[in-house]
């Protein structure tokens, strides 16, 4: 590959434009600053300020959000993470793993919560930690100890309540929304732009060369009573609407109620400093519940389960929930049985063989409530009248409408918001680049769901498709990444990042000709790509051509001078 072919491109690409930006900063005047002009323009404002000894709070916000939409910086959350577990000399509970992945999978496919355009997907960890805790940073990193896990007697519907609390943090942009009133130094200021430099010209790999101004910025844990309340509410939301028992989140508070005494084991969740009160958010949960359930369900005396003011059953202790738990695990069963069916007759009263009661699916959140009306002989069919009873009297109040009006309005307000962010075809691109830094990353399924949002946004976006392909590509499939990739460059010819993933593809066949071909036309169309050194280095590198490959990283280094993913032994030759 001769150099004569290629150029230095032309137009800084998004992610390195920033790094131009950046580093205008503490010199002159930006110049020619091409993409996210105005954004990088309230980034002077804001050192300008901080330096002036004041902070233009707006500025700081777009500071938080900016970086909590880069997966470089979702990989430095989910690399701390690591380094921190307190227990990391021991293995993971795998259980823990299990039970969280599933949790989290069905929250974030079937919940009812906005994720706005300018949020990376949820990625989360479990770590070997015997504290009772869990954490969303601004990155939508969401850290899980496994002591928490076990401390909730991995009980799927308190777990789900605890992480659909966190996963709203995240999906409502808290710490950024909270960090306006924060003042950021300039030393800070300048670690994070420098990581924002490295974001398109290399990754993260470990923890350990992270800048301790950086680790400060992305492990800023603001929270206020305010955010606490919201984050338990519309968590309770989130859990609820993907399926699970709506008892989880005051059985998850009660559960807590224990950690009260022993405080030094709790934190984020539950820190006493700037979460309310625990029994008073069992309070909330509780009073949320009793709406949910058309207002015919309610826990009093502890574990006392009532139906319309009358006392259906006393709960007992089951496995590792004590009886309080428990209670709101009934009463959440009957509240979902009521908030998710209209109609009496879409419960399904039937007598099994063993002459009980049965209703409903094989849903694991009505298995509280059933187990319980199993205990006594009678209950069912006491319970059953009771519901019947319910419903016929909700026809005659307007009940439903009435106690489901706040929910509805949530809902209708999500739909809104979700179809003003689907128009926004200009965050498409945003989308594509996050699709590339999460392949450098390895991390094939968050790419694909950047590159999906990416292409929802814009169907016609070549950076979507040639981002897939890749996706494609990484899993084997190179027929149908071939197709999407050559799709992605009729749609524009010029577009030198297409031509780096279908050399990116040919690579993974084993057509390093064909892949090395493509390098030059990434280089050689209009809108050119300086990947192309990278990877063509990368092809020498892997052929023992190491004159080649020097020859290409140089002129890497020379494009994009904060690269950091040239090979160690390269690097030292190259000034
Ligand atoms: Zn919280």
């Amino acid at each position: 590959m001769s150099q004569g072919k290629k150029r230095i491109r032309k137009a800084c690409k998004k992610r390195v434009a920033a790094a131009v930006a950046a580093a205008c900063l503490f010199a002159s005047a930006p110049v020619g600053m091409p993409t996210a002009q105005a954004f990088w323009g309230g980034l002077g404002n804001v050192l300008g300020t901080v330096i002036g000894g004041a902070v233009q709070a707006q500025n700081t916000r777009d500071y938080y959000l900016t970086m909590g939409n880069n997966p470089n910086i979702q990989n430095a959350n989910y690399l701390l993470a690591l380094q921190n577990a307190a227990n990391r000399d021991r293995p993971v509970d795998p259980e823990a793993v299990k039970l969280t992945n599933e949790i989290m999978n069905t929250m974030i496919e079937n919940g009812d919560y906005v994720l706005r355009n300018n949020s990376l997907p949820f990625r989360w960890e479990v770590v070997a930690d015997d504290t009772f805790n869990a954490s969303c940073y601004f990155s939508n990193f969401i850290c899980v100890h496994d002591g928490f896990i076990q401390k909730c007697g991995y009980n799927r519907d308190e777990v789900a309540a605890v992480l659909g609390h966190e996963m709203t943090h995240g999906y409502d942009q808290h710490i950024a929304n909270l960090a306006s009133r924060k003042i950021l130094t300039s030393a800070t200021l300048s670690a994070v732009t420098g990581a924002l430099a490295t974001t398109n010209a290399g990754v993260y790999v470990s923890a350990t060369n992270l800048p301790d101004a950086l680790i400060n910025f992305i492990t800023v844990k603001n929270t206020d009573v305010k955010n606490e309340k919201d984050a338990d509410k519309y968590g309770f939301y989130v859990m609820s609407s993907a399926g699970f028992n709506p008892g989880g989140a005051a059985a998850a508070m009660a559960r807590m109620s224990y950690y009260t005494a022993h405080r030094d084991q709790v934190s984020d969740f539950f820190n006493p400093s700037d979460h309310p009160d625990t029994r008073k958010r069992l309070k909330d949960m509780a009073e949320l519940l009793h709406k949910y359930g058309i207002g015919h369900t309610q826990v009093l005396n502890v574990n006392d389960v009532y139906f319309d003011k009358e006392l259906l059953l006393t709960a007992e202790p089951e496995g590792p929930q004590d009886a309080e738990e428990m209670a709101y695990l009934i009463s959440g069963g009957i509240a979902k049985g009521f908030h998710d069916h209209r109609f009496v007759t879409d419960w399904n009263f039937h007598t099994l063989q063993d002459g009980t009661i049965d209703f409903l699916d094989n849903n694991p959140a009505y298995a509280p409530l059933k187990n319980a009306l199993r205990t006594e002989k009678g209950l069912g069919e006491r319970f059953q009248a009771l519901v019947e009873r319910a419903y016929a009297n909700d026809v005659k109040s307007g009940a439903r409408e009435k106690f489901l009006k706040d929910e509805l309005a949530r809902k209708q307000h999500n739909r809104e918001l979700r179809q003003k962010l689907a128009a926004r075809k200009e965050d498409s691109d945003d989308k594509s680049v996050n699709g590339n830094i999460y392949m450098k990353l390895g991390l094939t399924e968050l790419a694909e769901k950047e590159y999906k949002r990416s292409a929802k946004l814009d169907k016609d976006n070549p950076s979507a498709k040639s981002g897939m392909a890749m996706v494609m590509s990484s899993r084997g499939n190179n027929t149908e990444a071939l197709k999407l990739v050559n799709e992605a460059i009729a749609m524009n010819p010029n577009l030198g990042a297409s031509y780096v993933a279908r050399a990116e593809i040919y690579k993974n066949m084993g057509d390093t000709d064909s892949a090395l071909n493509d390098c030059n036309m990434a280089l050689s169309v209009s809108d050119s790509s300086t990947y192309a050194y990278k990877l063509a280095g990368d092809i020498f590198h892997a052929q023992g051509a190491a004159d080649s490959a020097l020859m290409e990283y140089r002129a890497y280094h020379k494009a994009v001078p904060e690269a950091n993913d040239i090979p160690e032994e390269y690097k030292s030759q190259l000034n």
